[in-house]
């Protein structure tokens, strides 16, 4: 089995961007800047911005990070966000999900300019994707056609099933596979928790994307001899014999399906560092666009 490496292949293309930067710097243009809102205390966002802000420093952008704590008012936010789309220094930004319970996320999504929305979470570009024109693609699924692309996993006519049909991952990777390009080309079928045996469709998958959020859900019998596996999954499980507490799994058993696919994602490592190399990538094409307007 040939395991997809996120985290080489993410190395391999921060060199590449570092190197532009660098050019960049050289030529007297524009630094790439990320902007990141974080919000309260959630563990998880809390590693998710950290790595997306060390990201930025390796390949020489620069980054701001604003945080509020759990307390801050829809109307403070939506300042905020505000304040980002008409700074002009700002290329990109982004809101790290999920936000507390008290503010409506739509409405701050809605709020940011497509022009700045490397997460390429808003219905322009959303909309712009799915017609196939110029978008930021949101940052899991662009990650993950990437992986593809640089592995040179064929994509054409093949049974693809995507588990999950989440906005951010699930719904944009299903469109991604089934329009045409390369990656692309795919007949997709897209599974969620109201599919009727779900295990079926698996069975039936040359390659199979999972991004359900049940650690280990796949195992061993619901896959194909031979397929190629994309774990999107990152579930914290208890686990006594860690410093601690827990460790990473994805939606997949990784163990059990080893000896029986032909790739795989591992889970960390694999489609995690891919999401931050993408949202890079869509920085630098904003930055881009920015200095050309
Ligand atoms: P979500 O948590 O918003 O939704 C889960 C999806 O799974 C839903 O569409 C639901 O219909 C489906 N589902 C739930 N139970 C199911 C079942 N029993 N059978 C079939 N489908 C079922 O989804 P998300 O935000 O896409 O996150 C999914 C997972 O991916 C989570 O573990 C999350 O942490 C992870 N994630 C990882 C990255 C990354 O960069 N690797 C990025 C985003 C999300």
């Amino acid at each position: 089995m040939k395991v997809l490496d996120g985290k080489a292949l993410a190395g391999t293309i921060k060199e590449e961007l570092k190197l532009e930067v660098d050019t960049i710097r050289l030529a007297g243009g524009k630094i790439p800047h990320l902007a990141a809102v974080l919000v309260g205390e959630d563990p998880a966002s809390q590693v998710y911005v950290r790595n997306k802000v060390r990201s930025c420093e390796k390949v020489g952008f620069k980054s701001t990070l604003i945080r509020r704590g759990a307390d801050v008012t829809q109307t403070e936010l939506l300042e905020i966000v505000d304040q980002l789309n008409k700074d002009p220094d700002v290329d990109g930004f982004i809101v790290q999900l999920p936000l507390p319970k008290h503010l409506d996320e739509d409405a701050i999504n809605l709020a940011i300019d497509p022009k700045k929305d490397v997460d390429g979470f808003t219905p322009v570009n959303i909309g712009m994707m799915t017609l196939g024109l110029p978008a930021y693609l949101p940052a899991t699924p662009n990650g993950i056609m990437t992986m593809l692309d640089r592995y040179g996993i064929e994509t054409s006519g093949k049974e693809v099933v995507v588990l999950g049909r989440s906005n951010i991952v699930g719904t944009p990777m299903s469109i991604l596979l089934s329009r045409k390009g390369n990656p692309g080309n795919a007949t997709v079928t897209m599974c969620h928790s109201r599919t009727k045996d779900m295990e079926f469709h698996t069975r039936r998958a040359d390659i199979l994307v999972a991004a359900i959020g049940i650690p280990e859900m796949v195992t061993a019998d619901m896959v194909k001899e031979g397929a190629v596996i994309i774990d999107v999954g990152i579930n914290r499980v208890d686990d006594a014999t860690r410093d601690r507490g827990y460790r990473l799994c994805g939606d997949v058993d990784y163990k059990g399906l080893e000896s029986k696919v032909s790739a795989m994602t591992p889970v960390p490592g694999g489609v995690g560092p891919m999401t931050v190399v993408s949202l890079l990538m869509n920085t630098l094409k904003a930055s881009k666009r920015a200095s050309h307007a």
